[in-house]
């Protein structure tokens, strides 16, 4: 695996790399790397000549100072795994790398963000959107790999590519979950022990919304949902929401929709957990 911490040298690199016709396959993670990072390359491996990997934890996309500042950054564990991935290529840039200037384009993402994390996380989508957008100048893939974990982060990557005609094909991956259903986080290792076993309520809390709306029973759905919550006063739920997978807009009929996402965020002990869960609903009634 080569490792790059300038962007300029892995242009050059790349551009030679292209002139073989060698595909690209991109993926950029913020490190901390679980088997849901892995499942990306994975995939990248199998549909692209060249794998590049990112390894940056961007300050532009947190809007709170100790979540960015406790972000896991075990960077000798995630050499070693995404050498093991047969990642080819890893870029690794500094933050003066990426932005060398304070940049001046904001980009907002209209009512794709009004809602959900874009709701909570004022700005994140902004600086999700620059980084994406000048990885994917630097690297210019053939295919880009994200996860469904971050739903409302692909839509928006998503229309980015759209409106500003990247040539670049970009691929949704399933979520990856620990046995108990939880999915896989960097940020479920800053949970404690005592409270982890926890944590998987979130995906119960997906399943039991899910058997509500299939039985076409939305309008009990919110209550069933308060009072599961009641069960978890350790989790301080931020959002849960119903909305069609593609728009993201909410769902109040459910029969109008081809294929919804159900989606929560909640606090475990400070720690910011998101699930969800896409379906094309068949309906038990
Ligand atoms: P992050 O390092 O958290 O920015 O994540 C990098 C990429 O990995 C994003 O596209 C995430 O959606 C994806 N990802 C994170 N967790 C999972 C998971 N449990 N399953 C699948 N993909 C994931």
């Amino acid at each position: 695996m080569q490792i790059f911490e300038s962007a300029s040298d892995l242009i050059s690199h790349l551009k030679e790399l292209r002139r073989n016709a060698s595909s690209i396959g991109f993926v950029p993670t913020m490190g901390a790397l679980h088997q849901g990072h892995l499942s990306l390359f994975e995939k990248s491996k199998a549909e692209n000549d060249t794998t590049v990997g990112s390894i940056f934890v961007n300050p532009l996309q947190f809007n709170n100072s100790s979540d960015l500042s406790l972000y896991p950054r075990p960077i000798d564990k995630d050499m070693e795994m995404l050498h093991k991935a047969g990642c080819n290529i890893l870029f690794l840039p500094s933050s003066e790398e990426m932005y060398p200037l304070a940049p001046a384009l904001k980009m907002s993402f209209g009512p794709l963000e009004e809602s959900m994390e874009g709701r909570y996380r004022p700005g994140h989508f902004a600086g999700v959107g620059l980084v994406v957008a000048k990885f994917f100048n630097i690297i210019r893939p053939d295919k880009a790999y994200f996860g469904q974990k971050d739903l409302q982060q692909f839509s928006i990557i998503r229309q980015m590519v759209q409106d500003l005609s990247f040539n670049i094909q970009l691929r949704c991956c399933p979520i990856v979950r620990e046995e108990n259903g939880l999915a896989m986080s960097s940020r479920n290792a800053r949970l404690s022990r005592k409270k982890r076993h926890l944590a998987p309520a979130l995906y119960a809390s997906l399943q039991l919304a899910k058997k509500y709306i299939e039985s076409d029973k939305l309008e009990e759905l919110e209550a069933a949902v308060k009072e599961f919550f009641l069960q978890y006063p350790d989790l301080k739920i931020d959002y849960f929401e119903v909305v069609d997978s593609e728009t993201l807009t909410e769902v109040k009929d459910v029969k109008k929709h081809q294929s919804i996402a159900i989606c929560v965020a909640a606090y475990l002990e400070e720690v910011r957990l998101i699930d969800n869960l896409v379906f094309e609903p068949t309906y038990t009634s």
